[in-house]
């Protein structure tokens, strides 16, 4: 099977594509297939904004589209960021103003503990669809460490890596990340 990734943000691309390495026949970009797509994530789900983008993609192609959304969710903000983490600061916030509001809103809170969350959605040319979650938890600490990966890993402390994903290796963050755990249980129903 083809597969379009239907993402702008190129971590999130790198990401599914090492992950999802010799599992499909070919697996293209929308800047691979020179498609501009981007839809607005008005659903108040993970899988609601999954489709609008899956849905959005497979209206360019014949292929079939891989969407993922996600997010993270701060218990001590009753689950926010959520479905809003990538304008946490504002529509157009960069990953520091986004990192820098988690902190001030995190200052006076002793529980940090945090998790990522990710819903995978592989749609088919037909409308039919499967659907694929997984999560990674962990804590917000109180001051970046590490400069790899996006948005919130630096921040974001993997209990199971010991270390934040910001420090991590991409086959580190690969083995544990709330993405991964989404794509591994898309394709154990494939
Ligand atoms: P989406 O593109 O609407 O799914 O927004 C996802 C947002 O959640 C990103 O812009 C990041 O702020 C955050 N996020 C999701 N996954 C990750 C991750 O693996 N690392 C760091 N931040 C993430």
């Amino acid at each position: 099977m083809e597969l379009v990734i239907a993402s702008n943000n190129k971590n999130k691309v790198r990401e599914i594509r090492e992950i999802l390495n010799g599992k499909f026949s070919a697996i293209y970009s929308l800047s691979d297939l020179g498609i501009r797509c981007e839809a607005e994530e008005s659903a108040t789900t993970f899988l609601g904004n999954a489709l609008i983008k899956a849905r959005a993609v497979s209206s360019y192609t014949d292929k079939a589209v891989l969407a993922d959304d996600s997010g993270l969710s701060v218990r001590a903000l009753g689950g926010a960021p959520g479905v809003y983490s990538a304008r946490f600061a504002g529509e157009k916030a960069t990953d520091e103003e986004n990192n820098a509001l988690l902190l001030q809103k995190l200052s006076q809170k002793k529980d940090r503990s945090a998790s990522f969350l990710s819903t995978v959605v592989l749609l088919y040319p037909n409308g039919d669809y499967l659907v694929g979650e997984g999560e990674v938890k962990g804590e917000i600490l109180e001051k970046e460490k590490g400069k790899g990966g996006f948005g919130y890993d630096p921040l974001f402390y993997s209990y199971e890596l010991e270390k934040t994903f910001g420090e991590a290796s991409e086959e580190e963050k690969n083995g544990v990340s709330h993405r991964a755990r989404a794509l591994e249980n898309l394709l154990k129903q494939l």
